[in-house]
């Protein structure tokens, strides 16, 4: 029988450009009892980004086949595309006792705190729009359009920020990762 506790969920949204995975490859470097769910997603791959990896990148009739069997903790369409969450990963990590990381956006992450009244839910912030705009230029993946988008997605979702347990804002990485190391702390000492 596995004695093994089972992990704990944790949602983690940021708008687009808020250095939100910088911050989870650090996470996942200092913790490693944390996982990262991979979603499914029907946007195009960015240069260097793994199928499988970054993201399980399928059609919109592949996705579409998957909400009809129920096969979704959560899903949403951002930008044109759709993003989803598979839910036999997850349960599958849980029960092997990592704590895992949703990082979505907060369409799916309503969909999850209405599942999971008591998810540990983290929003990460960027210091400003003004950064935020900055950054999401200087990474150089999109065109000017969706840098428009992403921006007028970005402020929609700062929004939500209070529906989160907590909010961490992203000025200096170190810091950013270290709050949320202590928060999982926290979380765990409060359910042991
Ligand atoms: P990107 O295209 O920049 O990789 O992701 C766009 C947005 O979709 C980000 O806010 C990201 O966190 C979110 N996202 C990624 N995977 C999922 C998912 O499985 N479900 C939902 N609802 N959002 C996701």
């Amino acid at each position: 029988m596995n004695s093994k506790k089972r992990g704990m969920l944790v949602l983690y949204t940021g708008s687009s450009g808020v250095g939100k995975g910088t911050i989870m490859q650090e996470l996942l470097k200092r913790d490693k009892n944390i996982r990262l769910s991979v979603s499914n997603t029907t946007r195009s791959p960015r240069n260097g980004e793994i199928d499988g990896v970054h993201y399980n990148f399928v059609t919109k009739e592949q996705f579409e086949s998957l909400i009809k069997k129920d096969g979704y903790l959560e899903y949403a369409q951002y930008c044109g595309n759709y993003y989803g969450t598979p839910k036999q990963q997850v349960e599958d990590l849980l029960n092997q006792g990592y704590d895992v990381f949703l990082e979505i956006e907060v369409c799916g992450g309503l969909q999850i705190m209405e599942k999971y009244p008591d998810v540990l839910s983290i929003f990460v912030l960027p210091p400003s729009i003004d950064t935020l705009e900055k950054r999401l230029r200087k990474r150089n993946t999109e065109n000017e359009e969706t840098i428009l988008e992403r921006l007028g997605q970005a402020k929609r979702e700062i929004s939500f920020k209070d529906k989160y347990k907590y909010a961490v804002v992203n000025d200096k990485l170190e810091d950013a990762v270290d709050e949320i190391i202590n928060i999982i702390k926290t979380a765990k000492s409060e359910t042991k």
